[in-house]
């Protein structure tokens, strides 16, 4: 077995496979754990805890939400209990890749994979490191864990989407920055978002709290489908411009990153081909309207770690499929269509003033809870129906 990509999702089935015997190669183009650590990282408490992320990777714990509206009013929401985490992506990748090492898998960094050949039961591939000698092997199962890069199911020609399930794709750009105690104090404890045209066109931007005063402070967007007139507002622009309004445009930058998340809206998307399957974000797992997928790359790991040895072979992809779908539960596939109705939003007055009604609708009716369901469970029943209008009218 042949694991391309060690993000969460590849590392994950790596270690699973690999303690129940099966021999693993995981293999990634990347040099080390902190090179390119794109993501926020930001993470409900039940999924840091029911997928046992280690306390050493979180850098810090959250218990509000802060809404800045298009007219820079703050809005915040407390609860009494610990909401969610912000893990420290690179030690996150540094741990899974230790344990992977524990684990007996073969972990192979500098090495980008790349398909040969596919077949119903093999796949070649080329492992072309970064030192030139490059290795070809054979293997039963290809698995593409190269996040929204999917670069095995492009290469096999597998249908990534379709008119009635497109793709919807993100760009975010990320600084990390170093605060102190005054500057960064509006920011601890809480994660923060920025919503409407006066931040971001067709998207939103957030700051996270990390450890000693460190702030993750970003920007995504996510364009409509089709949507062919380039944004005059560039991502560094909105980066920068946030930064200023915040007063944090003189904090030193520790890290500049950045990255793209996307997911098909219906999740219909082939998970593969012969002895090709995909996990994690290149298996469209990604909530896109909460901008998050880590803990569905995990779990979809270990959906397809606990098909692998029950199936072996012929079923496997159907089985997986099923398991992702009842993990997932009937909500998941709503999230691609409230991520496209909300962020695909023209950048005009109107849909301020539809932004603005949702955080109004919110602030009157919803517990700091209730926006963690909305955002991480799709859940809307707990506040009624009544703010459905405000995201799909
Ligand atoms: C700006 C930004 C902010 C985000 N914030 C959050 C957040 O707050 N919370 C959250 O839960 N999620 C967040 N996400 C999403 C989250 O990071 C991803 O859903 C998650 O990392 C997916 O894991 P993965 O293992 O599927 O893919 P990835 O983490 O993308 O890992 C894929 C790996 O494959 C490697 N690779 C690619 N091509 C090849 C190749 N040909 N050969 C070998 N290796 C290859 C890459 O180097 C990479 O290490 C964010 C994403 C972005 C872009």
């Amino acid at each position: 077995m042949l694991v391309a990509g060690a993000g969460p999702a590849g590392a994950r089935l790596a270690i699973q496979l690999a303690r129940q015997g099966v021999s693993v190669t995981l293999a990634d183009s990347l040099s080390s754990p902190q090179q390119q650590a794109f993501s926020s990282a930001a993470m409900p408490m039940a999924a840091a805890l029911d997928l046992a992320i280690p306390e050493s990777c979180w850098a810090a714990r959250w218990s509000g939400w802060q809404l800045i509206d298009p007219d820079r009013l703050q809005h915040q929401w407390w609860s009494d209990d610990c909401l969610g985490v912000v893990l420290d992506f690179a030690a996150f990748r540094a741990q899974l890749w230790d344990q992977a090492r524990d684990a007996g898998v073969e972990l192979l960094l500098n090495t980008r994979v790349e398909l040969s050949s596919l077949e119903p039961k093999a796949a070649e591939v080329r492992l072309a490191k970064a030192n030139g000698l490059d290795e070809h092997r054979r293997v039963r199962w290809l698995i593409d864990a190269t996040g929204a890069r999917r670069a095995l199911l492009r290469a096999a020609g597998v249908r990534l989407e379709s008119s009635d399930d497109p793709l919807l794709s993100g760009t975010g750009a990320e600084w990390l920055l170093q605060g102190d105690d005054r500057n960064a104090a509006p920011w601890m404890e809480r994660i923060s978002f920025f919503l409407g045209r006066r931040w971001v066109h067709h998207g939103y931007g957030w700051i996270f709290p990390m450890d000693q005063h460190r702030l993750k402070v970003g920007v995504c967007r996510l364009p409509p489908l089709g949507c062919s007139s380039r944004s005059r507002q560039g991502l560094g622009d909105a980066l920068k411009q946030l930064l200023r309004e915040c007063g944090l445009d003189n904090c030193a930058v520790l890290d500049r990153h950045g990255g793209t998340i996307s997911s098909t809206i219906r999740r219909r998307q082939e998970l593969g081909r012969g002895a090709l399957i995909a996990i994690g974000d290149a298996a469209s797992t990604a909530n896109l309207l909460g901008g998050e997928g880590i803990r569905h790359a995990l779990v979809s790991a270990d959906c397809l770690a606990e098909a692998l040895p029950a199936v072996g072979g012929e079923n496997l992809r159907s089985l997986y499929e099923a398991a992702l779908h009842r993990r997932f539960g009937w909500r998941w596939p709503i999230s691609g269509r409230l991520a496209r109705r909300t962020w695909g939003l023209a950048p005009d007055c109107r849909s301020d003033r539809r932004m603005s009604r949702l955080i109004d609708g919110l602030s009157r009716h919803a517990s700091a809870e209730d926006l963690s369901s909305l955002l991480f469970d799709y859940r809307f029943e707990g506040y009624g129906v009544r703010l459905l209008p405000y995201l799909l009218r």
